[in-house]
């Protein structure tokens, strides 16, 4: 028998992976959560049926999140993960011993416990002590916060359904005032190749770039993702991760990483053309 996990990326293209079974399916309030075992990318987490994380290529994802704000600030001591459920972002974060508090902002409870249960890679660190988990809507979980964090990773589903609101004018801005005066904000921004994410990467960029003196976006390479290419959001009240890095610190800390490192982290700032000319179009 032919088993294939099929997302489609555009009406037109469509990524299958081949799979071997589905261990799990559940429906939450929020969304269908699906984890299936496939056969060249290990587990793999969908939700609504798109690909949230695989075992293969997860560690692309998280250590890119995690470690490009980490090495700008050495003074990190209070993060605010939001959305994350799989666990893969406060699992880098949790190998910080800098790192004092750690708040989870994670809508659906299910997706916790799927991937606590079927995908122990990316949640063995939902334990830690450090780690706080708050189960509400991200949105509303920053409306009243002041000045409380140093870090805030959005860590969040697609613009639309539960995480539409993670991508919005009013939540950037109660970020910034969530945020230290040396605040840094980094969020998942999408993709530029096909239009349909485009438009919604450029959106998130000007929302948050109205708010933050640095707005930047920085890239890496995500093998399932859609093109492949995909982006992340830099926003900060006072560095720029170009240019304040603290490579040294930050080797010495002997974190193994599989992705990043201090050569990458200057380069993945630099963006190719058609990237920099979308986010001047919307200037
Ligand atoms: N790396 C992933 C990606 O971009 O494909 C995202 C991973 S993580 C599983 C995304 C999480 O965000 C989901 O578990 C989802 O429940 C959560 N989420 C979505 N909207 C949210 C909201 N408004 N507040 C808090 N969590 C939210």
């Amino acid at each position: 028998m032919d088993l294939w996990y099929t997302e489609n990326h555009t009406k037109d293209v469509k990524l299958s992976l081949r799979v071997d079974k589905q261990l799990v399916s559940v429906q939450s309030e929020f969304q269908r959560i699906d984890v299936f075992e496939s056969v060249e990318f290990g587990r793999i987490l969908t939700l609504d049926g798109y690909l949230m994380v695989t075992e293969k290529d997860e560690y692309i994802y998280h250590e890119m999140i995690i470690h490009v704000p980490m090495a700008t600030n050495p003074n990190i001591k209070k993060v605010l993960v939001i959305g994350a459920g799989d666990g893969g972002a406060i699992r880098e974060l949790a190998r910080y011993k800098t790192v004092e508090k750690i708040d989870m902002v994670e809508i659906d409870k299910a997706v916790i416990d799927v991937c606590k249960e079927y995908l122990p890679q990316t949640s063995c660190s939902l334990d830690d002590e450090r780690v706080t988990i708050y189960y509400e809507d991200g949105l509303r979980f920053v409306r009243n916060k002041v000045d409380e964090y140093d870090l805030i990773i959005v860590d969040s589903t697609d613009p639309f359904g539960v995480g539409e609101g993670l991508f919005t004018k009013e939540f950037y801005g109660n970020c910034y005032k969530a945020l230290s005066e040396d605040g840094i904000l980094v969020n998942q921004n999408e993709s530029t190749f096909y239009t349909s994410y485009s438009n919604s990467m450029k959106r998130a960029h000007s929302r948050i770039k109205s708010f933050f003196p640095t707005a930047l976006v920085y890239q890496a390479h995500i093998p399932t993702y859609p093109s492949g290419h995909w982006l992340f959001g830099f926003a900060s009240k006072k560095y720029d991760p170009r240019t304040d890095l603290h490579d040294e610190w930050w080797n010495s800390l002997g974190i193994k990483t599989k992705y990043y490192n201090t050569i990458l982290h200057k380069g993945c700032f630099a963006i190719p053309n058609n990237v920099r000319d979308e986010l001047r179009e919307n200037e």
